[in-house]
């Protein structure tokens, strides 16, 4: 396992993953491999053998749902008819677009439109108010653009220009399928790139997401209906809600919305309507014919670096596994996943949590009433693990007409979904809902619910495994639990209350000194040099945190064990992380991604904290020593 030219001192993740990283083949139809990636290889091997044997009458599940997800499946692998078909499925839909002429006509179908997914001037959403997590709110946002982020289209940005010519390029192909006329096709496209680049002069760019706080920006509807004008968001919201529409709405993109006319306005309606009309061809073209299907997807596999598409069946498998998400991971769950390991990990939540507020009693830099608060705020997170005991009544509501088209079956679906979405603007947040499916290889912390949720999928090797030491699963899942719980209390986390509400639970001087901290950790991290480029300590400090935080608290743990390894505990931490990628793919990671990237994410932490000097006699000879008034301890 271990790679014996490189030592553990010098570079932890090297030491540990460098045999594997030589030897290591990323899928064809993958952009990484390692860690997180191979549990999901696994996951989907394992599926889709499933869904092979549902499809083909040898298995059945006692889940109702699955008999829809079971029949979208053939319909993707039914190509005879969807080759047959080509385009047609989706010209009603172009031919309605086409036909849209001025504002006041976008502004009478606005409704319609947007429960088919295709794209208005903004947008529109609902979810837990940030200000009060119990009642939902209606959300307001720019709309999204082609390249991955607003840098990419700065004048020097190389990488922008060349893939916008991608994208262009497989544009106009699929373009080339619809009844356009060459000379409108080449319209359509111009426009739509035009307006393209006009919405990335007023959209967040990922680094101001990142503060993901400052999406509260509550706003009369009265104001907004004035900034987006001509755009008739008064009239849209009646048409969805009837009478009664919210008077308050929550900008999440203050500037798209205050300068909506930079980019829509009746002049430049036309470069809009194109827009829309490519963009919700392009998102559809994998219900298409398997030839305009194959089309579609060159951009996002230039994006990645993938050079070939997954296999049909593959295909099939992943776009079920996300329309039908939460049936399918209680599948997988109650498949895959044994109730011995989920109370095991449970256990080990509880501890985690114990432990933390064990350090939060011995903080340093909080005043006691701060600390109780905090304290407050850990004993009420609520905890998810494994997948739901009950699926919830939507995922019953999406049935179809099995002889229709996929795509007509799959604009049906997105609009049933889309319906019980805004539906839920006038009901209060159902807080037993699930944000991930059981099948999914990731966890995640819900500020607004103050809850964590750990899908069945990644409580196995190298993660979580009842076969592992204690140590190897508290450098494995153990630091992924305290990571997670320490995004209640990162630079986002901080600002939410026990409740999930965004309100101010500190002492002032509390929240400077955290602060202090906080910068520290961007300076630990900023401008270290990876493939070429930059890492960004602003964009990736949450999650630094949250690493930090989460080898705090198990390491914590380790000393009260009878019999701790820290080495297991520190390999174990190590291979977690590791990951092979695409050059382009780790390009797009360092420049969106707010995780840092995978061989810092092994190998920085550990140098914050003493155990991993002691494990393997860390000294100052070595690449991974730093001096100790160097060394940063948030959590
Ligand atoms: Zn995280």
């Amino acid at each position: 396992m271990s790679d014996n030219t490189v030592r553990i001192q010098d570079d932890l993740y090297e030491a540990v993953n460098g045999e594997w990283l030589k030897t290591a083949v990323i899928p064809e139809d993958r952009p990484m491999t390692g860690g997180f990636s191979s549990l999901d290889q696994d996951v989907e091997k394992t599926m889709m053998s499933d869904f092979r044997a549902f499809a083909a009458g040898e298995k059945t599940s006692d889940i109702p749902e699955m008999k829809y997800a079971v029949a979208l499946y053939r319909k993707v692998m039914d190509t005879q008819r969807r080759n047959r078909e080509g385009i047609a499925p989706m010209l009603p839909l172009l031919e309605r677009l086409s036909a849209i002429k001025t504002v006041d006509e976008l502004n009478r179908q606005a409704a319609e439109l947007l429960l088919m997914e295709v794209d208005l001037p903004l947008q529109l959403s609902v979810d837990a108010d940030m200000e009060n997590a119990e009642k939902n709110s209606f959300l307001v946002m720019g709309p999204g653009i082609i390249l991955p982020d607003t840098t990419y289209y700065a004048a020097d940005n190389q990488q922008g220009k060349q893939l916008l010519g991608i994208w262009s390029d497989m544009a106009a192909k699929v373009l080339a399928f619809t009844p356009l006329s060459q000379t409108e096709r080449e319209q359509y496209l111009a426009d739509a790139l035009a307006f393209d680049a006009l919405v990335a002069k007023k959209v967040k760019s990922k680094l101001e997401w990142s503060e993901y706080y400052k999406c509260h920006n509550p706003m009369r509807v009265d104001d907004v209906a004035a900034c987006v004008a001509p755009f008739d968001i008064k009239k849209l919201l009646t048409d969805l809600y009837g009478e009664k529409i919210p008077d308050t709405l929550i900008i999440y993109d203050p500037k798209a919305v205050k300068e909506m006319n930079g980019y829509f306005s009746e002049e430049n309606f036309p470069l809009y309507i194109h827009w829309a009309y490519v963009r919700v061809l392009l998102k559809s073209t994998a219900f298409l014919s398997e030839e305009i299907a194959a089309l579609g997807k060159t951009y996002s596999r230039a994006l990645q670096g993938v050079p070939a598409d997954p296999s049909l069946e593959k295909q099939a498998y992943q776009l079920v596994s996300r329309i039908y998400a939460e049936p399918i991971g209680v599948y997988y769950g109650r498949s895959y996943f044994g109730e011995d390991a989920k109370r095991d990990v449970v256990e080990m939540v509880r501890k985690i949590i114990e432990t933390y507020k064990l350090r939060m009693k011995k903080n340093t830099f909080l005043a006691e009433e701060t600390k109780e608060k905090a304290i407050r705020k850990l004993s009420t997170i609520e905890i998810k693990m494994g997948y739901p005991d009950e699926i919830k009544p939507i995922w019953s509501k999406l049935v179809f007409d099995e002889n229709d088209s996929l795509l007509t079956i799959m604009t049906e679906l997105i609009s049933i979904r889309a319906r019980d979405l805004l539906e839920r603007l006038w009901k209060p947040v159902d807080r037993t809902e699930w944000v991930m499916p059981g099948h999914m290889v990731n966890a995640c912390y819900n500020p607004s619910a103050n809850d964590i949720t750990f899908p069945a999928a990644i409580l196995q090797k190298p993660f979580y495994s009842l076969k592992q030491s204690v140590s190897e699963n508290l450098g494995g899942i153990g630091a992924v639990i305290g990571h997670e719980i320490s995004h209640a209390f990162d630079n986002n986390g901080a600002k939410f209350d026990e409740h999930g509400n965004l309100k101010n639970w500190w002492k002032d001087e509390d929240f400077q000194a955290f602060e202090e901290l906080t910068k520290g950790m961007i300076e630990q991290f900023d401008g270290i040099e990876y493939h070429g480029g930059k890492v960004s300590g602003e964009l990736t400090v949450s999650e630094n945190i949250a690493d930090n935080g989460g080898m705090g608290v198990t390491l914590e743990i380790m000393h009260t064990l009878p019999n701790p390894d820290f080495r297991a505990y520190f390999i174990n931490w190590a291979r977690v992380w590791c990951m092979k990628a695409k050059e382009e793919f780790i390009q797009l990671l360092l420049s969106c991604d707010v995780h840092s990237p995978n061989v810092l994410r092994a190998n920085m932490p550990p140098r914050n904290f003493s155990e991993w000097y002691e494990a393997f006699g860390v000294t100052e000879q070595d690449q991974m020593y730093i001096a100790p008034e160097k060394r940063i301890s948030i959590w």
